[in-house]
């Protein structure tokens, strides 16, 4: 494959991407956002769907909480892996209270949850804080193209 679907956080614009121009960080064709933001994007009920499912790369989100210890302690490992795999996973955060419909929808019931799509379908999904590494040991234990380190 040689064009890869990237959805836009922003304008959610489905940009085709180069293998070549992915690695250097390529910006949204309508609005020019990042595609892989130096911060992973804030999704919301209005978009999350579309954006999990219209990207060719693996998406994980971030289902965190404002009032939530362990997602604060967590945020900075969980941006430092997004830098770490820009390119090959796409990284998200969902506010589950601001976000009350998707949370509900995959049954949200602690947070930190870390949940990876594929396709806009769940693959894999694990509770509790995670440090920087370990979310690149998950992310590449999953295989078919999830290789995040
Ligand atoms: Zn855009």
């Amino acid at each position: 494959m040689d064009n890869l679907v990237v959805p836009c956080p922003q304008c959610l614009g489905k940009n085709r991407v180069s293998a070549a121009r992915i690695a250097h960080n390529p910006s949204c064709g309508r609005c020019k956002s990042a595609l892989f933001p130096a911060h992973p994007a804030p999704l919301s009920d209005a978009n999350f769907q579309s954006y999990v499912e219209s990207s060719d790369l693996p998406v994980v989100v971030d289902f965190w909480a404002a009032w939530c210890g362990p997602c604060r302690s967590m945020a900075p490992q969980f941006e430092a892996a997004s830098k770490a795999a820009a390119g090959r996973v796409l990284f998200a955060k969902l506010d589950t209270d601001a976000a009350p419909q998707t949370a509900g929808r995959y049954a949200i019931r602690s947070t930190p949850t870390l949940i990876a799509f594929r396709g806009g379908r769940e693959v894999a999904r694990q509770s509790g804080a995670m440090t920087q590494r370990q979310i690149l040991d998950w992310l590449s234990r999953l295989g078919a193209g999830v290789h995040a380190a």
